[in-house]
């Protein structure tokens, strides 16, 4: 389905890829994850039908999805090897190319807020530990004490990996991660990604999510992008600059380059997905894992919500 760019919208949201299979998912799982995806979806069609910004309707998207426990972002992030919680985010608006990263964040309530106040109120793009957590506290941005984080289920998951040290390291293969890409009716586009990494993450280890160009990038010239996967592999490549990059020099269309990133990830190993919202037509996906939590609406009326291959 096309639209063209101006004087419409389109919006996509992920909670992460993973081995998700419609066989063996339990139903209820499957309703609460389609559930809280469409969650955050109508929080950005409420801003985006109303003529608000990109920024703002990816933004609102991923703090639907960082205060649902289901998905690994904010509350309800995966435990790092030593049971404590630490969470990366990014933004990016496509008009100036501002963008603000925040790694590490312990006790700031939604990341993605952080990520945002970084890119507004401070000279830098990527502050890290400590450090962001302290720069949130001066800028008045909701704290949260590190239980407030946790849920029982991924205390669960890092006692599962703990017991077998010999387990791959990303066992279950899923990828919780959480992110939105948008075009506004003025053209605009933002892509905004948040995570709390993978389970067992040690020394100080850092995804693709909060690198700019890796997991997260947006570009109005080309369009907005957000990762999940394995992120080791999405940095190797810098998937998300590369799309941008790609379609900005109209090498392919966005769904072309997105493909071309996921084949090339599949090639050197790495798995995971794409979604992107492209500066003119409308928002998609690519991913090489069974399933994605994904979804997508726009201007003419589509809503979606997937999780299997085959949707
Ligand atoms: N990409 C994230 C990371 O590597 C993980 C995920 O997508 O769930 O930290």
């Amino acid at each position: 389905m096309k639209t063209a760019g101006r004087g419409n919208w389109s919006i996509a949201v992920h909670g992460g890829a993973g081995s998700m299979e419609r066989a063996t998912t339990d139903p209820a799982q499957d309703r609460t994850a389609r559930a809280g995806l469409s969650a955050a979806l109508e929080a950005a069609i409420a801003i985006l039908q109303t003529g608000g910004h990109a920024l703002d309707a990816v933004e609102a998207a991923v703090r639907v999805l960082e205060d649902d426990t289901q998905f690994n972002a904010g509350r309800g992030s995966v435990f790092t090897a030593e049971g404590r919680i630490e969470c990366d985010a990014a933004i990016m608006e496509g008009n100036n190319r501002m963008a603000g990263a925040v790694a590490g964040v312990r006790s700031t309530r939604n990341p993605i807020v952080l990520a945002r106040a970084v890119m507004e109120q401070s000279p830098h793009v990527f502050l890290a530990g400590s450090g962001a957590d302290g720069f949130a506290r001066a800028f008045g941005i909701e704290a949260a004490s590190p239980d407030w984080f946790e849920t029982p289920e991924r205390r669960r998951q890092l006692e599962e990996l703990l017991a077998d040290p010999e387990a791959p390291f990303d066992l279950g293969m899923k990828y919780g991660t959480v992110g939105a890409v948008a075009r506004d009716t003025s053209g605009h586009v933002a892509a905004a990604t948040s995570t709390g990494g993978l389970t067992g993450k040690k020394w100080g280890r850092v995804g693709d999510s909060p690198i700019i160009g890796a997991g997260t990038y947006a570009d109005d010239r080309a369009g907005a992008i957000s990762c999940t996967g394995a992120g080791e592999y999405f940095i190797r490549l810098s998937v998300a600059h590369e799309i941008a990059a790609r379609t900005r020099l109209g090498v392919e269309d966005m769904q072309a380059a997105t493909n071309a990133l996921i084949d090339e990830l599949s090639i050197l190993g790495g798995k995971g997905g794409v979604i992107f919202a492209p500066a003119i037509g409308t928002a998609g996906w690519a991913f090489n894992t069974p399933g994605m939590y994904r979804g997508r609406a726009d201007s003419s009326g589509l809503r979606q919500v997937a999780i299997y291959a085959d949707e």
